[in-house]
């Protein structure tokens, strides 16, 4: 396609997508006026309204990675441009349906809808950028460049850093991610030890407690590009590690006392020790306000009693952030927890028991999970476990105030689980590419079949789209903002990831359900992406979806914060 032509496309694309962006944001401000009491939020209405809810968070999410992609478009190479067209196509497609279903809901005309749907430039869209032909050859060009898709502008110490991480992940990780997952290994010395040299433990820590981030601001996009480039060889022996001492360290810096930063921040940055995180308990995951593991006064210190479930690295941690209920009335809600950190030593392998000289035991058993394996998910028995005061953190004035800490770690860990979903796009579609040429079926290669072309193209699109749409978050973030997008860049990611490795694993065939393919591990991994880092419903009704919804009150003068 020459250039003309795809700019042509893409001016049409973006005015289509305006007009859509207006019928989104007429839809948003008739469902938050269904669910608004006296100018608020009322969370009966917000419940009775989930399913609508729900559909505007997705359509927010393929709104904005469109119209991000397709303004990136200038700038960017002819197969990205096609790509971003192909994915706006499509997406423009899909939004229609999900903004059709929230419509018949409410009182909205149809009638601006059916008029997008019926527009000749929508037909000859989605003819020329996403139909048969356009699909078949652009799959055909993604298969055969050598030119890297879903391209991003990077700082050049972010570039060099990311292709460090890259040249470690293909030369040292891959060769040890199939047997770590196949054998259910513990992540090994060998691949710690390096990454630890690396600096990886320190990227969200500021240099003057011994990481590599700066003193202000952010430095989002080296996060991301390190975790891409690790999660492409292994999501959970290497693209994962460094979500644990973001979320610490984000709550460290956001509620710890200066001694407390000081003395943690730095060995957390250096990897010595690793760190896990307890939040999510057997009665109460999402629900983080109602956690129940109970903290009780004792002479110096705290005695933790009580269960956490799903505590990824706890055997192999030495430092745990557990966040327990200091004040025993309930009725407090999130205001009863406090974030105290566990020292341990550190254990391989599935189990471990811990007891203190005082009597005090902490003990775990890994999970069996269907992947992410290497650093193994925990049940942990609490029985009388001592923590002294200093364990507290913000000490005597961090009681009460440990949900903020814990979410203060949040935005960082959703966008660097996007990131984590590129990673594992990236490793699939290139599996696909790879098996579909070497694959003869019906005496032909794979690759050369039409469908298997249209799969590897919409693949592709999805792909980049996401990656890019990380990187536009990552900026905002670094920028001081992205609280609710750094959620929808995180639910798109990673739904998108269940996509792109559902498809490499149908192209590889019988040999994409042998464990001992890698895409089988692409697949089972990401399917853990949208359970964890804030559970995609919870983030679409909770975070995206109530946002979009004040927003729309706010704008329209209806609002009372
Ligand atoms: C491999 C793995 C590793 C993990 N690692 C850690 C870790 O290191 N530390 C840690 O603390 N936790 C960890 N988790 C736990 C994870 O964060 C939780 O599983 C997640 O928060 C969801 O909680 P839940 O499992 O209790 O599901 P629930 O909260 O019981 O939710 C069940 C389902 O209901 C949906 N749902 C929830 N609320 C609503 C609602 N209001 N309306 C409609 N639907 C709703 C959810 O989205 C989900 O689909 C891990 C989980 C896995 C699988």
């Amino acid at each position: 396609m020459n250039p003309p032509r795809l700019n042509e496309l893409a001016a049409a694309a973006a005015a289509l997508l305006a007009r859509e962006r207006e019928c989104f944001d007429a839809a948003v401000l008739a469902v938050a006026r269904r669910c608004a009491e006296r100018g608020r939020l009322s969370a009966p209405r917000l419940d009775a309204q989930q399913v609508v809810c729900y559909e505007l968070a997705l359509a927010s999410a393929e709104l904005l990675a469109a119209q991000t992609v397709l303004a990136e478009g200038s700038g960017s190479t002819d197969i990205d441009a096609r790509l971003a067209l192909a994915f706006a196509a499509e997406a423009i497609v899909a939004v229609l349906g999900r903004l059709e279903a929230v419509v018949l809901e409410t009182e909205l005309s149809r009638a601006p809808l059916q008029a997008i749907a019926a527009d000749e430039r929508l037909a000859e869209l989605r003819r020329a950028a996403a139909g048969a032909a356009a699909l078949a050859q652009l799959g055909r060009d993604v298969a055969d460049t050598d030119v890297e898709i879903g391209q991003v502008e990077l700082d050049e110490p972010v570039a060099m850093a990311r292709d460090a991480f890259r040249r470690f992940a293909a030369e040292v990780v891959a060769p040890l991610a199939g047997e770590i997952h196949r054998r259910d290994l513990t992540v090994p010395e060998t691949l710690l030890r390096p990454m630890r040299e690396m600096g990886l433990f320190g990227l969200s820590i500021p240099e003057n407690h011994g990481g590599s981030a700066p003193l202000e601001g952010e430095d989002t996009l080296s996060m991301i590009a390190v975790t891409e480039a690790l999660s492409e060889a292994s999501l959970a022996a290497a693209g994962s590690l460094i979500t644990r001492p973001e979320i610490l360290a984000r709550a460290l810096l956001s509620g710890g006392t200066a001694a407390q930063r000081a003395h943690w921040l730095p060995k957390i940055a250096a990897g010595e020790p690793l760190c896990a995180i307890a939040i999510t308990e057997p009665d109460y995951g999402s629900d983080v306000a109602g956690l129940a593991l109970k903290a009780t006064r004792t002479s110096g210190g705290w005695l933790l009693d009580g269960a956490k479930t799903w505590c990824t690295f706890a055997g192999k941690a030495g430092l745990l952030m557990v966040v327990a209920r200091t004040d025993p009335d309930r009725s407090l809600g999130h205001r009863g927890l406090s974030v105290l950190l566990v020292q341990k030593p550190s254990y391989e392998g599935h189990a471990f028991d811990f007891v203190q000289d005082g009597g005090g035991a902490l003990r775990g058993r890994a999970i069996r999970t269907i992947g992410y394996r290497g650093m193994h998910s925990f049940d942990l028995h609490f029985e009388g476990l001592f923590v002294p005061d200093d364990g507290v953190i913000g000490s005597e004035g961090g009681l009460g105030k440990g949900f903020y800490f814990t979410m203060a770690g949040m935005q960082g860990g959703r966008m660097q689980t996007a990131a984590r979903a590129s990673g594992v796009m990236r490793a699939a579609l290139n599996a696909a590419i790879r098996y579909a040429k070497d694959r003869r079926v019906f005496g032909a290669p794979l690759i050369d079949f039409p469908l298997t072309q249209a799969k590897i193209a919409r693949m592709a699109a999805r792909f980049a789209a996401c990656r890019r749409l990380t990187y536009a978050v990552g900026r905002m973030m670094n920028d001081g903002g992205a609280r609710m997008e750094a959620s929808l860049v995180k639910l798109l990611a990673c739904r998108s990831a269940e996509m792109v490795t559902r498809e490499a694993l149908q192209i590889h065939g019988g040999m994409g359900y042998a464990e001992e393919t890698p895409v089988s591990r692409y697949f089972v991994d990401a399917r853990v992406l949208s359970i964890f880092e804030g559970a995609e419903e919870t983030l679409a009704l909770k975070v995206v979806a109530r946002s979009l919804l004040e927003d729309a009150l706010a704008r329209a003068g209806e609002g009372t914060q």
